[in-house]
């Protein structure tokens, strides 16, 4: 493929792009209105009846089903009418539940699904790709998703990948007009076309959207995006195991219950109806159905909390991993900087400038021709903060003299590639007989392409360091000329380049970053800078942000000669990578996995993307971000701010602190409704203590308890002061399986030893049993207030906010009062009247 060939233009000038007006904001309404949203029906929304269905399929609720009907046979209709009225209250919750999720996760999936850079009422504006119209302008550039169908009007190096629609893995161009495969396309009416779904691959362009919605070919063939069924995480399988584990040993004890009540109460069929009846009430107490459901609400949730730090959460996994973070690899500019450039310093003939010292002065005329190649070898309309600060300063100082020239006409753009990290635009003037050739790019790459000797090249490098030694970014700028008449040539480096001099560019680094760069420290977490930029100018911003070794680098090109295990020891200690292509992420992820590492790294190209697919967290950029990378992420930067991905950090270890102590409490809080389910009918007394009313009634208060309790419980105080939690860390490891199982008997000697000391005292079963109820309560709600915090005791936690806290336990010792007062629910209850007193002076006696 020739230059020329890909030079063509389609359509419009560049020139007449620029006056594109678009549509206004009311006619985008109309064609909304008439045309609806530009989206495919998705598959995958849950109605009620669906949820009710899935409630329906639940252990807990067949169970309570199966209760209902035994209490129907055996003749108990009161019981029986009260048991299916609880199945409607836990249906309510579920569906309550399920919602709250599902709405947590929808509103980020639209902030987080492929936008469009259209023009309307002559603005540039970023929009969502559903409120994409027929008749809008969309601007596309490299790793763009193309939102819907259209013309392309203007391109520039465009190629797009249709792999998606064609299953052609090759980028098509879409420069060179009818030679194309487009005529073979149904929907192919103009040419070229473009289709919705797409990747753009490289280049720019911009297009009129003609089909939207399921008139696209991606409606047409009914393909949606992102159809792709998530894997399950680390945690969905380890409750999974846990869940089965105790499923299992639920169903023999189960099984035993009934064996046992019904040969040792006399084998007759109402024993064995009874029998079964305590057998469900024991699998109904030992069922953590609550692990599931616990895991789902609080990593949606948690994807939800997150997201008002700033990040968008694309991949639920993503919460669960982010708390184990050790290595956060960022991209230097933009994210550890703030990414507005001015222009610093200025080299050129022997000597220096320092324009942010000289303001208001006039710039001398020695510098003049290397602002006006630095100009020229910008877009005229400039995106890039380092092509914007060398405009503002153009316009600032060389207006109106012969150095600016907005007449000519671009002729070629040569872009910036990993083998030369320079750029040049071929210009041509109105008058003369040349293209003007201006480049800029890395000094180093400069250098190269003005033939440099050796001796110029030492010269250069300590003009180089002294700049870069300030923190500046430095760029060299060169000019050159070419016949008019001649075919331009395939690369920068058919040109005789002239070197002009250097310009140093000062990108001041975020406020909020040393803080944040510090924390992390603290939290024993790395952090990593990598940047194209020069290993001095690097080593300069790490110093600024409070880097630990930061006067060590390894460069690019190190990188390709380092052998796996040299860079797997190096990589221990250097926290600054310079130089670097986007390509070369990837190994950096990987060796940084190899050692062991759970790594998050952040990017925006389509070249960051494997890097971003390789790591644990991959974090696109919210603005600058292409489609490319943020479906490659797990996670999306809203500010491209390093300081709100330490927040995120910190917020994903109290996640999992929450996940934990919920779990811890609800493997302790079964033991003693389990056990006091379980020990009457092994101890075979004549009564049961607990009926399923019972267990339901618990289940009420342990359902909001564990989850709207502990997710909303805040931090731990030394969640950033802890180093992560080891890789292969469980969610239980032994010492917390213990504690909260050594919590569960401690409450489980308490009420059983309540109910034996009532009987042992002279009081009935049924008050013995009200009792042992009470107690159940109580110990419940304290075990949740000693769950809450791990660190804090119990009067320190008591003070500590936590809005549901309230609820549950008014709610729990209000429902209880009920229950052991109010004559109709004692009876359902199986209680017996109650008079504080009276147990006191029974105790006391
Ligand atoms: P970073 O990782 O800091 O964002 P980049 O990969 O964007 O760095 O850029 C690497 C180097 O490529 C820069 O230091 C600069 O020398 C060169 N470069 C980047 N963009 C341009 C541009 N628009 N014009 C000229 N040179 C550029
Ligand atoms: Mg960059």
């Amino acid at each position: 493929m020739s230059h020329n060939e890909q030079n063509k233009k389609s359509g419009l000038t560049e020139d007449q792009i620029k006056k594109l007006n678009g549509l206004s904001e009311s006619e985008v309404k109309e064609k909304i209105l008439k045309d609806g949203y530009n989206e495919l029906p998705s598959s995958k929304k849950k109605g009620i009846f669906h949820i009710i269905f899935e409630v329906m399929k639940e252990p807990m609720f067949l169970l309570l089903v199966a209760c209902g009907i035994l209490y129907c046979v055996i003749g108990d209709i009161q019981e029986a009418i009260m048991l299916l009225g609880f199945v409607g209250v836990i249906i309510g919750i579920t569906v309550y539940q399920e919602g709250k999720t599902e709405k947590a996760l929808d509103a980020l999936k639209d902030l987080s699904s492929p936008r469009a850079l259209v023009i309307r009422d002559g603005e540039r504006k970023r929009i969502p790709g559903r409120e994409v119209v027929k008749g809008d302008y969309i601007i596309l550039a490299e790793g763009d998703r193309v939102p819907a169908d259209g013309v392309l009007l203007w391109g520039m190096n465009l190629s797009v990948d249709e792999s998606l629609l064609t299953g052609e893995s090759i980028a098509v161009n879409k420069n060179s007009g009818n030679e194309n495969i487009e005529m073979e396309r149904p929907g192919g009416d103009e040419t070229p076309f473009i289709y919705s779904g797409t990747l753009i691959v490289s280049g720019q362009g911009v297009a009129l959207i003609k089909k939207t919605g399921m008139e696209t070919e991606m409606g047409r063939i009914g393909k949606a995006l992102q159809s792709l069924e998530e894997e399950k995480t680390i945690l969905e399988k380890e409750t999974g195991v846990i869940f089965k584990t105790v499923f299992i040993i639920a169903v023999i004890l189960c099984l035993v219950v009934v064996v046992v009540y019904g040969f040792t109460k006399g084998n007759t069929l109402d024993t064995w109806l009874h029998g079964i009846l305590s057998g469900i009430t024991l699998a109904m107490a030992m069922l953590p159905e609550e692990f599931p459901v616990v895991l789902t609400v609080f990593l949606a949730l948690g994807a939800w909390r997150i997201s008002k730090k700033n990040v968008l959460t694309r991949k639920v996994k993503a919460v669960e991993t982010l708390g184990a973070a050790t290595v956060l690899c960022v991209d230097k500019t933009g994210t550890l900087t703030q990414n507005r450039m001015s222009i610093h310093t200025l080299y050129a003939n022997g000597s220096f400038y320092k324009v942010a010292d000289n303001r208001n002065e006039a710039l001398p005329e020695n510098f003049h021709c290397l602002v006006e190649y630095g100009v020229l070898a910008s877009k005229k309309d400039p995106f890039d903060p380092m092509e914007k600060a060398l405009k503002s300063l153009g316009e600032n100082k060389l207006n109106g003299t012969e150095h600016i020239h907005d007449d000519w006409v671009l002729a070629h753009e040569y872009p910036l590639s990993r083998e030369l990290l320079a750029l040049s635009h071929v210009w041509m003037s109105p008058d003369g007989n040349n293209y003007c050739v201006a480049a800029k790019g890395a000094p180093e790459a400069i250098a190269d392409l003005c033939h440099f000797t050796e001796d110029q090249t030492k010269e250069l490098e300590i003009n180089i360091q002294k700049m870069a030694k300030e923190g500046l970014r430095v760029l060299g700028v060169a000019k050159s000329s070419c016949k008019l008449d001649k075919d331009l040539p395939e690369g920068q480096h058919d040109f005789d380049f002239e070197f002009l001099g250097l310009l140093g560019l000062a990108d001041p680094i975020r406020e909020s970053v040393p803080s944040a760069v510090a924390e992390s420290y603290k939290a024993g977490i790395r952090v990593v800078m990598i940047t194209g930029d020069y290993p001095a100018t690097a080593c300069n911003i790490a110093r600024q942000i409070g880097f630990k070794n930061h006067d060590m680098f390894i460069t690019g090109q190190e990188l390709t000669t380092l052998s796996d295990d040299e860079l797997r020891l190096k990589i221990k200690e250097v926290n600054i990578f310079a130089r670097v292509v986007p390509e070369q992420k990837l190994r950096i992820v990987n060796v940084f996995k190899e050692n062991g590492e759970i790594v998050s790294m952040t990017g925006d190209g389509v070249n960051d993307a494997p890097a971003l697919k390789s790591a644990h967290i991959g974090i696109a950029m919210g603005e600058r971000g292409t489609d490319v990378a943020r479906e490659a992420s797990s996670l999306v930067l809203l500010d491209d701010d390093f300081s709100s991905i330490v927040s995120a950090v910190r917020m994903g270890r109290r996640i999992f602190d929450n996940l934990r102590k919920a779990m811890a409490y609800i493997i302790s809080v079964h033991i003693p409704i389990a056990g006091m389910s379980l020990l009457p009918v092994l101890l075979q007394w004549k009564e049961m203590i607990l009926f399923p009313v019972h267990i339901v009634f618990l289940e009420l208060i342990i359902d909001p308890a564990c989850s709207v309790v502990f997710e909303s419980e805040k931090e731990e105080r030394n969640t950033m002061e802890r180093p992560p939690r080891t890789r292969n860390e469980r969610l239980f490891n032994r010492k917390t399986l213990i504690l909260s199982v050594l919590q569960g008997f401690i409450s489980l000697l308490f009420v059983f030893g309540v109910f034996r000391i009532a009987l042992y005292l002279g009081q009935s079963t049924a008050e013995a049993r009200t009792l042992s109820f009470i107690t159940l309560i109580i110990s419940n709600l304290s075990l949740i207030l000693t769950n809450r915090s791990w660190t804090e005791n119990m009067f320190t936690t008591l003070k500590s906010k936590n809005s549901a806290f309230p609820w549950v336990v008014g709610g729990a010792l209000l429902f209880l009062v009920l229950v052991v007062y109010v004559p109709f629910m004692q009876n359902l209850f199986h209680f017996s009247s109650m008079h504080i007193a009276d147990v006191l002076i029974g105790v006391g006696a």
